[in-house]
């Protein structure tokens, strides 16, 4: 084994909310290494953030990280519907904020972050232990020794791929938005689009808990080839976005 060699009880690949979650849930004597390939935590945003007022609550997640919607209004090319949302209410996630203060609910444990750090492969050794090879700006250790190793790596499967447990899916989303001043809009409604200009996707319009309105582009791969750059172009030159985002 190289001198290069980092050792905890459990390694986690990706900081994502799932490895977050678990970093932060690990009882304080037990050591973990996150390594996370992205530059800082919660940016790139890899999600438009909606989800249950319910589940937030109950995952204990401050109310200054969410906007609670008290309408949802739903266009398709030919249809709309518009929804008041008494029960069951939605939120939109600040996911950035909320991401970085996930992160550090795990700070005083025994738990390293490694960013900019991608994880490559691992394997298992005759004691059992796992042995990842990692790329890093910020450490020069190439190798993590662990006793555990969890994939939290989203739809990339890289950890349970490199076992041979699961192949890459190839099914994935993606998506590009845009944060505005909320201006006149209303703060507790969020808008879908969904039909022939976002075909495998939706399209949507998120009012922020920091007084922001989030405008966005979602796809499915390989459903549609469409880039969601070009979507979103489309979509904000066409004039009634234009009224229904800008009034
Ligand atoms: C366009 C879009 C819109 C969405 N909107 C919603 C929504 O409104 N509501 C909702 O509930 N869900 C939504 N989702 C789904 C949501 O994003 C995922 O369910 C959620 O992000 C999964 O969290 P995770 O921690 O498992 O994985 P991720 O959020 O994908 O986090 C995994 C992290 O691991 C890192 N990583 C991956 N591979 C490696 C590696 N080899 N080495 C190091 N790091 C690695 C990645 O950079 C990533 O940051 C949306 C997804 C997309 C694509």
């Amino acid at each position: 084994m190289s001198a290069e060699t980092l050792k905890c009880d459990v390694l986690i690949v990706g900081g994502g909310p799932a490895g977050l979650s678990v970093a932060a849930a690990l009882p304080d004597n037990v050591s973990s290494i996150v390594v996370h390939q992205d530059a800082e935590i919660g940016k790139p945003v890899r999600t438009s953030g909606g989800c249950w007022l319910a589940d937030v609550k109950q995952l204990g997640i401050p109310p200054d990280f969410y906007q609670i919607i008290d309408q949802l209004d739903i266009y398709s090319d030919t249809q709309e519907a518009h929804f008041k949302i008494n029960n069951d209410k939605l939120v939109v996630l600040n996911i950035t904020d909320l991401y970085q203060w996930l992160a550090r609910k795990s700070e005083k444990k025994r738990r390293q972050l490694l960013l900019a750090t991608k994880f490559l492969e691992t394997q298992q050794t005759k004691d059992g232990q796992y042995l990842s090879t990692i790329r890093s700006r910020n450490t020069s250790a190439s190798q993590i020794e662990s006793t555990y190793i969890i994939d939290a790596s989203g739809v990339r499967c890289s950890v349970l791929h490199s076992l041979g447990v699961k192949d890459k899916s190839i099914r994935t989303g993606g998506g590009i938005e845009y944060e505005y001043q909320i201006g006149s809009n209303k703060k507790d409604h969020a808008i879908l689009f969904v039909g022939s200009s976002v075909l495998a996707g939706y399209g949507w319009v998120f009012p922020t808990a920091d007084g922001k309105l989030r405008v966005g582009v979602g796809v499915l791969r390989p459903d549609t080839p469409v880039s969601p750059k070009t979507l979103m172009t489309n979509f904000l030159n066409s004039p009634d976005v234009n009224e229904l985002v800008w009034t």
